[in-house]
């Protein structure tokens, strides 16, 4: 693209833009790379150029085009934030310079340092979202030229971190076709098989069918059309990666995937909208459920639309989504559909709904540990939205799975804190049921609660979960204390020492503990081990060789560490459950039981069945549990009965590092043939990433996580 070309595009959206400005940065830009170039061979100046396009499509302001010119100035050439500042002033170099601190952000490192990145990386998008937009622009076009890069592991991180990160990121600003591209080319690279896999079978349905998706188009718009609405419609198949997507997280096999075709209907008013989904109701069966109005209650992010599903004119579900010119904008482009020329869009009192979630998230960064949070905007960013209302029909918006517990905190934190139970359209419910769209929900409290351990396992709200933990933190100590002066009675009673309150308080320093109280809580919370504090009081004990030895013994240092469960103390023994092969990942419950500890999943049938829940632990997976070694997963596989079969499941599973241990066959007729394979994987994402590829290839029919103890009851 050329200098006047650039011009011209802005100049097509914003007649008033500043010319000079943006020739001027053009110009400073391309000198400044000068001579360098790109993985691809281009002259480096492409790559800003290409940024700068991008930013052009969404229509954004002079000094965000500007600052996609300049962008890897400060980073990649001899110019500095002054030369920026001298010649573009303040509000530009602030920008370039907050992109260039976004770029250094090294989002997958260590667990701990990536958490402490991503609240800056959060932090740095709040004090002005241009920022965000220009990095996911800068980001795109890199993705987009991802092949050039010849390391296979910098591809790799870069398109993890794309798909973890930043095409999520993009989503809760409403940019939902910068989501799917950067998700899809992130899909390309990280499962390009899988993706092959799906583009074959899309391609072989639309050849099965001729042109269906004109033909249905079509008919909605003639039919729109008899009743006087004046409708652009027009349908297309699901992206790869929302397929795979749908396939790896929901019980699903491709042929079951219903709405792997969608269709927009565009209307001129709010009022067709509704008007054609009464024409599309009448004249087509509608699918109970499917049916969501974002257009009386949008999205956080700002999304408006009517959606519903039909028995469509050629008798298989078509996925429906009816909107206005001006919500189709918003649905694209999102936040910067909302732009307003020349303004902050920072400014207060704004009406733009897509910020609401990033105060939310600076509210969590006030009361989170960077770990926490991390995982909390992680999990907030992956939700889907549930409206439910208060007595009084106060609008209460949460994710998708929230409980009544996630309500009680979303309207006060003395409110959650006080729960005893809940009514749901005047119905007594359990507070771990999900609530549904519409629910009316009323918590009943009283003085005397206080907030469970259990919770934060059904919880799903950042924000209800910060508030349980923070209780417990305070509630636990006490609890700590006492149960970790146990220990360390236990500790030196075994080695013949002596434990006083005296010789604790004299080592408290030592520990980088101020008095015995906290000594006692860190061990009880399993944070020291007791024989730290031993050591610390009898320094001569790690002298001594043997001792040593069995210190070294009771930590196993390196791959062979025990997966780690955080909740238990130190001496507690566990295992998992043979009923439900609980992975990292998996929400889990630890069950008391005469042989110790039992960690189940959160809907195993045995821990219904214990229903004494004073049995019940509350406990999670540690930081690393992913690290400890593999876990088993019994997987129930179904196939055609054909040759070839078999070693194709081998094969896949295999090829997205699985290892297979075991394998019984448990149906065989002539169709097909079920069986059940064990496989060792490190977590719960990983066991998702190989169902997904299963069902992704067409020798499979089914593919079933099994948590029962016997296989054999489940076929049957
Ligand atoms: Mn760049």
């Amino acid at each position: 693209m050329r200098q006047t070309e650039l011009v011209d595009r802005v100049k097509a959206y914003d007649p008033d833009a500043d010319e000079d400005l943006l020739n001027k940065a053009y110009v400073y830009a391309m000198k400044a790379h000068g001579k360098q170039f790109r993985a691809s061979g281009d002259p480096y100046f492409a790559h800003p150029l290409e940024v700068a396009a991008i930013l052009t499509d969404l229509k954004l302001d002079v000094a965000t085009i500007v600052t996609a010119l300049l962008h890897d100035t400060i980073e990649d050439t001899l110019a500095t934030y002054d030369d920026i500042k001298a010649n573009f002033g303040d509000e530009i170099a602030n920008l370039v310079d907050g992109v260039t601190k976004l770029s250094q952000l090294e989002l997958f490192s260590e667990r701990t340092k990536q958490a402490e990145n991503f609240r800056k990386l959060m932090l740095a998008i709040t004090s002005d979202i241009r920022v965000l937009l220009v990095k996911l622009a800068d980001r795109l076009h890199n993705m987009r030229t991802l092949q050039f890069i010849p390391k296979p592991e910098k591809r790799r991180r870069i398109a993890e971190e794309t798909r973890d990160i930043y095409a999520p990121l993009a989503g809760r600003i409403g940019m939902q076709n910068m989501r799917e591209e950067l998700e899809d080319l992130a899909f390309a690279e990280l499962n390009p098989e899988e993706r092959i896999s799906i583009v074959t079978r899309l391609q072989r349905l639309e050849g099965a069918s001729g042109d269906r998706i004109g033909r249905i188009a079509d008919q909605i718009k003639r039919k729109l059309a008899e009743h006087g609405l004046d409708a652009w419609v027009y349908g297309r198949a699901k992206r790869p990666f929302s397929i795979w997507r749908k396939l790896q997280l929901k019980q699903l096999n491709f042929e079951a995937l219903s709405d792997i075709f969608g269709f927009r209907v565009i209307v001129r008013t709010e009022d067709d909208c509704y008007r054609a989904l009464g024409v599309l109701h009448q004249n087509w069966q509608m699918v109970p459920d499917r049916f969501k109005d974002f257009i009386s209650t949008p999205k956080t992010n700002g999304y408006r639309s009517i959606h519903t599903t039909v028995i469509g004119p050629e008798k298989q579900r078509v996925e429906v989504q009816i909107r206005t010119q001006e919500m189709h904008e918003v649905a694209e482009r999102g936040v910067a559909a909302h732009w307003r020329y020349r303004e902050h869009v920072r400014s207060e009192g704004d009406e733009n709904r897509a910020y609401e979630w990033l105060r939310d998230m600076v509210d969590l960064l006030e009361r989170d540990t960077a770990e926490e949070f991390l995982e909390n905007s992680r999990l907030s960013m992956y939700q889907d939205q549930v409206f439910c209302f208060t007595p009084k029909g106060d609008l209460i918006s949460l994710p998708r799975g929230a409980t009544p517990i996630d309500f009680a905190y979303a309207l006060h934190t003395d409110i959650g804190n006080t729960t005893v139970g809940a009514k749901v359209n005047g119905v007594h419910v359990p507070l771990h049921t999900p609530l549904r769209n519409g629910d009316q929900v009323e918590i009943i409290r009283t003085k005397e609660q206080t907030p469970s351990p259990l919770w934060e396992q059904f919880v799903v709200t950042g924000r209800a979960r910060a508030e349980i933990r923070r209780f417990l933190r305070h509630a636990q100590r006490d609890e700590h204390v006492k149960f970790g002066r146990n220990i360390l009675k236990k500790v030196f009673e075994d080695e013949g020492a002596e434990l006083t309150e005296k010789a604790i308080t004299n080592v408290a320093k030592k520990l980088h503990q101020s008095k015995a109280d906290d000594v006692y809580a860190e061990v009880g919370r399993g944070a020291l081990r007791g024989h730290e504090v031993l050591e610390a009081v009898y320094p001569e004990f790690k002298k001594d060789p043997e001792r040593r030895k069995q210190a070294a013994f009771a930590e196993p240092k390196g791959k062979k560490r025990p997966i780690s469960i955080r909740g238990l103390t130190e001496g507690i023994s566990y295992h998992l459950g043979q009923c439900c092969h609980p992975l990292p990942g998996d929400r889990i419950v630890g069950l008391l039981t005469p042989e110790g500890v039992v960690i189940h999943t959160i809907d195993c049938s045995e821990l219904e069945k214990a229903q004494n829940t004073d049995d019940w632990l509350d406990v999670s997976w540690g930081m690393h549990a992913a690290e400890g070694g593999p876990s088993v997963a019994r997987v129930l596989v179904r196939v055609k009965n054909a040759t070839g079969s078999l070693a194709a499941v081998m094969s896949v599973i295999a090829n997205n590092g699985g290892n297979i241990f075991n394998m019984k066959v448990t149906n065989r007729n002539p169709l097909y043939f079920e069986f059940t394979v064990d496989i060792e994987v490190r977590d719960l994402a990983h066991l998702q990433n190989i169902l997904g590829a299963l069902r992704v290839n067409t020798a499979v029919e089914s593919v079933d996580r099994v948590r029962e103890k016997d296989v054999s009851a489940v076929a049957g």
